[in-house]
This record gives structure tokens, C-alpha cells and sequence, in this order.
């Protein structure tokens, strides 16, 4: 026959269960959950948000190497392409994009001077490239001399 205990919060075998929060007493004082199923049901849970959470790579990694990892996967893009060394040359914005390269990640953007206010070209620098917009379609590449 089981023993019952009332609930009394300053007896060693006083638990809130931490599954379902419901503080009960236990007659096996190395235990903390009110039934098997809420042990099991926490074990569960908890297995699962921790296999979830190594998918996840760590947040402050990421964001404070991203910017010089895509800057170099940027340039490596860039340094494997053949360029004009007097006028530059044009490659398609998608073949560049699908080689890897992100347009948002450069050293610097610059107003073009030779176009007019209303008007107003830029063109991005990363490292000693330059890229130019021509189209919606193409851009222009040259390389600082
Ligand atoms: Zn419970």
C-alpha cells in the first residue's frame, strides 16, 4: 500500500515537477517528476530543442566574421576572373552572382563624378577592383592600376 504525502513545500520530498510545474510530493527523494509520463514527456522535449539547437550555428560567430569572410569570398570571385587591365571588362550581374559573389558585401561605394547630379552613378570597390553597373543586366570590372 502507498504511502501519501500532503504537499508541504519545506519537506525533502517536496518537488515542482519540471514537466508540467505541479509541485508534488515523491516517494523516491532521487526523483523530481510527478509520474512517468511527464519524466518521459521532458526527456523528449528536451532532446529534441537540444538536437534543434546544434543545427543552429552560434549567432555571435557568425555575424562578427561574416562580413570579412564574404569580402574575401568576394575578392577570390574577382581574382579569378580575366580583366582588361587598360578599359576593364563586362560580365553578366547573374554569372557573378552565381559564382558566389554578393554585391552587398564591398569596401566601399562611390559616386561616379562623370555622371550628372540627377543621375548620379555609383560604382562599389572591393579591395583594388572596381564594378560598375552598365545595365540591369551587366556590369563592368576593372582593377585599380
Ligand atoms: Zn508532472
Amino acid at each position: 500500500m502507498e504511502t501519501f504525502y500532503s504537499v508541504d513545500p519545506l519537506s525533502d520530498r517536496y518537488r515542482i515537477c519540471p514537466n508540467c510545474k505541479i509541485a508534488h510530493m515523491v516517494h523516491n527523494r532521487g526523483r523530481d517528476f510527478c509520474t512517468d509520463k511527464c519524466a518521459d514527456d521532458y526527456y523528449n522535449t528536451h532532446r529534441r530543442l537540444t538536437r534543434q539547437a546544434t543545427n543552429v550555428p552560434p549567432l555571435a560567430n557568425t555575424s562578427l566574421i561574416t562580413r570579412d569572410q564574404m569580402l574575401a569570398k568576394n575578392l577570390n570571385v574577382l581574382n579569378h576572373l580575366s580583366i582588361d587591365e587598360t578599359f576593364g571588362t563586362k560580365y553578366l550581374i547573374t554569372d557573378i552572382v552565381n559564382s558566389g559573389f554578393d554585391f552587398s558585401f564591398h569596401t566601399s561605394r562611390n559616386v561616379l563624378h562623370n555622371t550628372d547630379f540627377d543621375n548620379q552613378c555609383f560604382y562599389i570597390s572591393i579591395f583594388e577592383y572596381k564594378i560598375l553597373l552598365l545595365t540591369t543586366a551587366e556590369i563592368l570590372i576593372a582593377k585599380n592600376k
